[in-house]
């Protein structure tokens, strides 16, 4: 039996399978593709994305794949054409704090290579041509079978199977929501000659455009790729996807532009849903196979990616003896993450990009994100992003967190011993000592004596003031962030 399966190869299932991996976890990972994905689809990583890939050493080789700067040149209907940049608010700088602050601009296609390549790493290939047609479950694990009709037993399940999930159908979990058949997308990744790769070009328009009646046409060219993505936008429900009419729709756009070569087309369109619950038993399900959305402020692979994360550690750590009800947490924290991301993409669908306000693409960047349902302070409370600050000899609270699972921050005198935490790895950090200034400080707006711990995914567990026992020091901290 398998301690382990991940069903499912895309953005969720790898990242789930790193952070199991990497914690020491034998995982394996099945998907019924032939290989790895060609499509572009998310190109758009958010920031907390970032910080979450960084705790596994991948956020800056995905950084040097992608870009952040690209402005987007909106074409009208006369040839005329005006530029804007990408993010409406101003100050997009990164400071100490929080390392990234807009959105990186990378295919999918990558951030899945860059996650595959990182599993290898830790000693695991994906299981490719290896499609789960069946489930079913008993107290002690859960049984796969596979087409072709060979069995698997996993003491524990993720379906991180994408939106028409086998293993949600399989669990009988309920896909809530709407189908949306007047909104599609005709999607394609192609080589395109006669535009310039310095901008996403746009048109759009009130009325019918290019004979399709699209009202949004975009080539967004990929960076670090001679590919672009291509999106057109329609309500025609009898239209397929096929080279052929991709090329003849952008061609059609000027005489200048031509595809050169089709990689990959595709038809889509929208569903606004999401399940009921993450769990049944000893199976949990992450990313699209949980909830569906409109791409619009790029949020699902993002959002999948914040499961799987939330979700490995606490497995983790039960596989390592942690009492199981920690599982819970797992779908009290990202249900409501997921019913805002179905929300807030539903506001931003039909609007244009440059019309998004800086709150809606702040709340799109996932740094908000919070579990936290206790008091607040002045400072990160239990649920909280844990915030970065920079340590002594160039390092940085980010960086010495991959050292760990658990980090507690003891400021001002606060004994340095590890409270009482599920299993996992702990260190204990003098913050005083190791802070290179005062924003570890001034971050965590902490007192003397007081200890933060943080959690295996980058959020505060709790905080509170520490004190000494005849016994030895101890923590005693308040709230936690489950
Ligand atoms: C045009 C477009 C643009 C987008 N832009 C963004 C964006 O900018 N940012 C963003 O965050 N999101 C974006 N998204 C959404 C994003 O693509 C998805 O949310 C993301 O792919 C979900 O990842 P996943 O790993 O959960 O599922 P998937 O990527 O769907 O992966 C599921 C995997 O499971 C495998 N599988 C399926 N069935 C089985 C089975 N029975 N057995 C074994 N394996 C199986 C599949 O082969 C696949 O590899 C966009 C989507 C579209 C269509």
């Amino acid at each position: 039996m398998d301690d382990v399966i991940v069903v499912g190869a895309g953005p969720t299932g790898l990242t789930a399978a790193v952070e199991l991996a990497r914690r020491g976890v034998p995982v394996r990972v099945l998907d019924a593709a032939e290989g790895p994905h060609r499509g572009s689809r998310a190109k758009g990583v958010q920031p907390r994305t970032l910080e979450l890939l960084d705790q596994i050493g991948v956020a800056d080789r995905l950084v040097s794949l992608g870009t952040f700067d690209l402005p987007i040149r909106t074409h009208a209907p006369d040839g005329s054409f005006s530029d804007r940049s990408r993010d409406p608010e101003p100050d997009t700088a990164p400071d100490p704090t929080t390392p990234w602050r807009s959105t990186l601009l990378v295919p999918q296609w990558r951030t899945e290579q860059v996650l595959r390549e990182r599993l290898a790493e830790e000693g695991v290939e994906v299981e490719y041509v290896s499609r789960v047609a069946g489930l079913s479950q008993d107290d002690g694990g859960v049984d796969l079978v596979l087409e072709g009709d060979r069995r698997l037993r996993a003491a524990w399940v993720v379906g991180a199977d994408g939106g028409t999930s086998v293993v949600r159908r399989q669990l009988g979990v309920g896909f809530l929501g709407e189908t949306h058949e007047e909104v599609r997308l005709l999607l394609g990744d192609a080589e395109i000659d006669g535009l310039d790769r310095d901008h996403w070009h746009m048109w759009s328009a009130e009325g019918p455009l290019i004979g399709t009646g699209s009202a949004f046409f975009a080539l967004c060219p990929l960076p670090a790729a001679s590919t672009w993505q291509i999106q057109i936008a329609h309500a025609d429900p009898d239209l397929r996807a096929t080279p052929a009419l991709l090329t003849e729709l952008v061609d059609a756009l000027h005489p200048r532009v031509r595809v050169r070569r089709v990689e990959v087309v595709s038809d889509w369109r929208l569903n606004v849903r999401m399940v009921e619950d993450y769990r049944v038993g000893r199976v949990f399900l992450a990313g699209d196979a949980a909830h569906v959305h409109s791409p619009a402020g790029a949020m699902g692979m993002n959002t999948g990616i914040g499961d799987a994360v939330n979700l490995a550690w606490k497995l983790a750590a039960v596989l390592r003896g942690a009492d199981p009800s920690l599982l819970a947490s797992y779908a009290d924290e990202r249900l409501p993450v997921a019913a805002h991301v179905l929300g807030l993409s539903s506001e931003l669908t039909g609007r244009a990009i440059t019309a998004r306000t800086a709150d809606q693409v702040r709340d799109a960047g996932g740094l908000g994100i919070s579990y936290g349902t206790g008091e607040r302070g002045p400072g990160p409370a239990a649920g909280d992003r844990a915030p970065d600050a920079p340590l002594v000899g160039g390092g940085s609270v980010f960086l010495r967190r991959r050292e760990a699972d658990w980090t507690v921050l003891a400021f001002g005198g606060a004994a340095l011993a590890p409270p009482d935490l599920p299993a996992g790895s702990v260190q204990v950090l003098d913050a005083d000592e190791l802070a290179a200034d005062e924003t570890l400080r001034t971050a965590y707006a902490a007192v003397d004596g007081e200890v933060v711990v943080i959690r295996p995914d980058g959020y505060v567990w709790s905080r509170g003031q520490a004190r000494t026992s005849s016994t030895g020091a101890k923590c005693s901290t308040t709230g936690n962030g489950s």
